[in-house]
């Protein structure tokens, strides 16, 4: 286990209020591809043709035909980072995850107190009466979906271009600044408004922990430390580390 995992390990156990935001890269080790490594989505999808508003309004059923296509929203699994985080809820050592993905990955893992900063692509929102409904409810035999009001059903996941749902954003500011530590794992923290969080955190006076293989936007400049390892082999190794203390 490396001396860093357990310098985290000191740092929950000694935390007030510990909140996590995360990333696309905590459900890399799940098959599901970030947008911005090589190879990701963004690869092989142009973000103005698929995942702005404007793109959905011109051509729901090119952006809907994506999202059938896309089968690792649906098959992926949680992984030991997922798992990590939801025992460190259990264990009252963490207030909150604040995640910017929509895989449902973290509830899956038995999180209870998630904020979905960027929605969730399980439901399905009407553009015209505002209907949610699961998903799995409707057709996607012939695209796009529509409701019975005549409108077109959209994925509730949040399209560039999309404001962040209020109670979402008032949840997770409130959350930076009220936490003394904040783990930021697996986002390039480039997207805003969510790579605000972290800057609001520090400004709060949180000591904030970034666990990414690669140093970002953040590093250096509003973390405090980086573990440069993947995350789904450093909760792990941060969860051992605590139970090694506690016993
Ligand atoms: P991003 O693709 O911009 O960045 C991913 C980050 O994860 C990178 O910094 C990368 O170095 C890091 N990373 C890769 N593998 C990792 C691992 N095993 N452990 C830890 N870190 C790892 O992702 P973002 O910052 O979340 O921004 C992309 C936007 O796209 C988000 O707003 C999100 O809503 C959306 N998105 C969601 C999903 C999902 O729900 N799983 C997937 C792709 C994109």
């Amino acid at each position: 286990m490396s001396e860093l995992s357990r310098r985290v390990a000191q740092a929950i156990c000694a935390a007030r209020k510990t909140v996590a935001l995360t990333g696309a890269g905590i459900s890399a080790e799940s098959g599901i591809p970030t947008f911005r490594d090589p190879g990701g989505l963004w690869d092989r999808y142009d973000p103005e043709e698929y995942a702005t508003i404007e793109a959905f309004r011109r051509n729901p059923a090119k952006v809907w035909q994506m999202m059938k296509d896309f089968t690792a929203l649906k098959t992926a699994r949680p992984n030991p980072a997922h798992i990590g985080l939801a025992q460190l809820e259990h264990m009252g050592l963490l207030h909150c995850i604040i995640t910017q993905n929509v895989d449902n990955l973290h509830q899956a893992a038995g999180s209870r107190n998630v904020i979905e900063f960027h929605g969730n692509m399980r439901q399905v929102i009407c553009q015209r009466c505002g209907t949610v409904l699961p998903l799995d409810e409707i057709s996607l035999d012939t695209l796009p979906p529509y409701c019975k009001c005549g409108g077109v059903f959209k994925p509730a996941g949040v399209f560039f271009g999309e404001p962040i749902p209020p109670q979402a954003l008032t949840r997770a500011y409130e959350a930076a600044r009220t936490c003394d530590l904040m783990l930021v794992i697996g986002t390039s923290a480039v997207v805003y408004p969510a790579a605000d969080i972290p800057v609001v955190a520090k400004q709060a006076g949180a000591q904030v922990i970034e666990i990414n293989p690669e140093c970002t936007d953040l590093t250096g400049r509003i973390s405090d430390l980086i573990i440069q390892d993947k995350a789904g082999v450093v909760i792990p190794q941060i969860l051992a580390a605590i139970n090694a203390m506690a016993s």
